[in-house]
């Protein structure tokens, strides 16, 4: 049965997708949001095409970026704002194999350049179709176009409520999923990560580009960036920490030349929601007749949450098959 009237848990990067993906198809959306720890309000929103371990595409990258490119723009057109930024990313090169391997792959990768050197001396294979979506801004721009349709409240959705006046509730709801009582126990994982936010006078810090030395810099706003990130598995708590903030400054300093000074001007730490094969959960929730999934967005978010939202409503609507590949009961924990 196509639904009428949705509910939507959690307004993070998910729960803003798939609201705009229902109300796309004119549905009467309502969003609550607890207001507890998100993700999204602390990430940089980089979208990358490349993966550069293996120098590879990431999954379906074509694919994804043309959701991603779509859905934003419409993001943009309701809220009469920007929030897309395209940016070229330099991926430092390490050693002469990997330029080697880089340069041999050229031609089958529609994303990557050969190799070229910056008056430092140093290597840099540059790639297109890259940059970021500022997530925070983004989320309180939609927060408040929904609650200026009486669409979002702030109130935290709990098992035991009355969902009778639903005809689907899609769960949304980050590394929250993992603390539900009365619902069966999906496995989304909390990865950890830690960013800055920084600001320096000089011009030692590209502006123009996302810098990527391994951690990478993101130009923000003039003489603002990102500096990011780390990736822990055994915590969850996020006080920022201060061996973290020296790790990732210490990474920056190598990366340059000459002396970087900055003003670190904020130092947030996040719980990515990952599941073990990495893909995310979009589909029918395995225990509850007419409610959804839509999680496990990991550490890119940004570049695949757009194409999912659509499978997601589109599955609701009962136009296509539930891609398995994301279905959530693969993750469904027996104990
Ligand atoms: C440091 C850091 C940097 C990152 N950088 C990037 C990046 O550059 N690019 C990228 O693509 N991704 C990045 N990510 C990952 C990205 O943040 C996640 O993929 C994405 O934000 C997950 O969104 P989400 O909506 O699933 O979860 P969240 O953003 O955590 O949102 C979940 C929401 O659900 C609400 N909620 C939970 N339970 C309930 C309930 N019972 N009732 C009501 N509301 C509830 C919470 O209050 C919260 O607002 C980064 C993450 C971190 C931590």
């Amino acid at each position: 049965m196509k639904p009428v009237r949705v509910l939507i848990v959690g307004q993070g990067l998910a729960g803003t997708l798939a609201s705009h993906a229902c109300l796309q198809r004119g549905w009467d959306v309502h969003v609550v949001d607890s207001g507890e720890h998100c993700a999204s309000s602390v990430a940089a929103g980089m979208y990358n095409p490349m993966s550069f371990r293996r120098i590879v595409e990431v999954w379906d990258a074509r694919l994804h970026l043309d959701a991603m490119l779509a859905t934003y723009a419409d993001f943009e057109s309701i809220l009469h704002d920007t929030f897309l930024h395209p940016l070229p990313i330099q991926k430092r090169i390490p050693n002469q194999e990997y330029a080697a391997l880089w340069n041999s792959k050229c031609d089958q990768i529609p994303w990557i350049e050969p190799v070229s050197k910056l008056t430092t001396g140093a290597q840099i294979g540059p790639v297109k179709g890259g940059g970021w979506v500022n997530l925070p801004k983004l989320l309180v721009s939609w927060r408040q176009h929904l609650t200026s349709l009486g669409r979002f409240s702030r109130q935290k959705w709990t098992p035991a409520d009355n969902d009778a006046n639903w005809d689907a509730v899609v769960h949304c709801r980050g590394v929250h999923e993992r603390f539900s009582p009365q619902l069966e126990t999906l496995d989304i994982r909390a990865n950890r990560g830690e960013i800055l936010t920084i600001g320096t006078k000089g011009h030692t810090i590209a502006d123009d580009l996302i810098d990527n030395f391994g951690k990478w810099t993101l130009p923000m706003a003039p003489g603002q960036w990102r500096l990011g990130a780390s990736y822990e598995w055994n915590r969850t708590d996020l006080d920022p920490t201060a061996e973290t903030r020296a790790f990732l400054l210490e990474r920056l300093q190598q990366a340059h030349t000459t002396d970087v000074r900055v003003d670190v001007t904020a130092h947030d730490a996040g719980l990515r929601p990952v599941s073990k094969d990495r893909r995310p959960a979009v589909g029918p929730r395995p225990s509850r007749d007419g409610h959804f999934v839509f999680n496990g967005l990991g550490t890119r978010g940004v570049l695949i949450g757009p194409r999912w939202a659509q499978h997601l409503a589109d599955g609701m609507a009962g136009v296509n098959h539930w891609d398995p590949q994301v279905d959530p009961a693969r993750l469904q924990m027996t104990d």
